[in-house]
């Protein structure tokens, strides 16, 4: 049993229903206004994701899946320590993954070598659900040998991968995406998940505000690591990076050249303006 998967099928209509629906929803309520024009935005975003898309399929799918079937055969890994229930051993297996990517994510923003990748991601000068898939190539390859490593050490056999795979792709369009939630139901989901205003806080140009909210499914990390941050009003974000503020900074070409020329320091406003923008905190 541990070693079949989610049907390709189930997986397949489920993103594709909720891809549909968060882009309906992100036309009849709009969280943000956006700063750019839609189409031309939304065809840059998808030229990204489909470098994006090539790169996993080629490394990371066939290197997860082979390591995964390694897992279950040889019983490497944590989880195959022990002798655990399926049900008990996927949900294990699915929290330690979604908790190893806060770790990602925390390094993919300190580590500077990441961060030059993944800021081909935050120079988005809207957050929408397009923002969700568009990812610089280079850091997909970086995250394969991270990719690796948590599947040998946690002992993440293919169902899990699996199960893992589509929860964290259902979760990143979610809170990617444009879609004003009535506050209430805001407020009651991400006592668990990532939602659209939480994770719009990372996406701001001030740097205090980035540096939080790193979780990508359960939010239980960020409040164990003291990161998270929920007082920061949408209306009052500028959603991208202090120092590629022009869209003319931002065009295909320059996103995927971002990686290989000199960065600029980040958090600071290009030209002399001042260097932080200061956001006023709401009760
Ligand atoms: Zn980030």
């Amino acid at each position: 049993m541990r070693d079949k998967k989610v049907p390709g099928w189930l997986s397949g209509l489920l993103l594709g229903a909720v891809f549909g629906g968060l882009i309906w929803l992100e036309r009849r309520r709009p969280l943000r206004q956006p700063v750019e024009s839609k189409v031309k935005r939304g065809a840059r975003n998808l030229a990204v994701a489909a470098l994006a898309g090539v790169t996993v399929q080629a490394l990371e799918v066939p290197v997860a899946k082979r390591l995964a079937s390694l897992v279950e055969q040889r019983r490497w890994g944590l989880l195959k320590l022990f002798r655990l229930p399926l049900w008990v051993e996927v949900l294990l297996a699915v929290g330690l993954m979604d908790y190893t990517l806060y770790l990602w994510h925390v390094l993919a923003h300190r580590a500077p070598l990441i961060w030059r990748f993944h800021v081909a991601h935050h120079v988005d000068l809207d957050l929408d659900i397009t923002t969700a898939l568009r990812f610089h190539f280079g850091e997909l390859l970086l995250s394969v040998p991270w990719r690796a490593g948590q599947i040998l050490i946690i002992g993440v056999a293919p169902l899990s991968l699996s199960v893992w795979q589509t929860a964290l792709f259902l979760s990143v369009l979610f809170h990617h995406s444009n879609v004003r939630l009535p506050i209430k139901v805001e407020q009651r989901l991400n006592r668990f998940i990532v939602t659209p205003r939480m994770h719009g806080i990372h996406h701001s140009i001030v740097e205090e505000e980035t540096n939080s909210n790193w979780s990508s499914g359960l939010t239980l990390w960020d409040r164990l690591h003291g990161t998270l941050r929920l007082n920061v009003r949408q209306d009052e974000i500028t959603i991208g990076v202090a120092a590629y503020r022009a869209p003319e900074e931002v065009t295909l070409p320059r996103i995927l050249e971002m990686p290989f020329i000199e960065q600029r320091p980040a958090w600071q406003l290009a030209g002399n303006a001042p260097s932080l923008i200061s956001s006023a905190l709401c009760p």
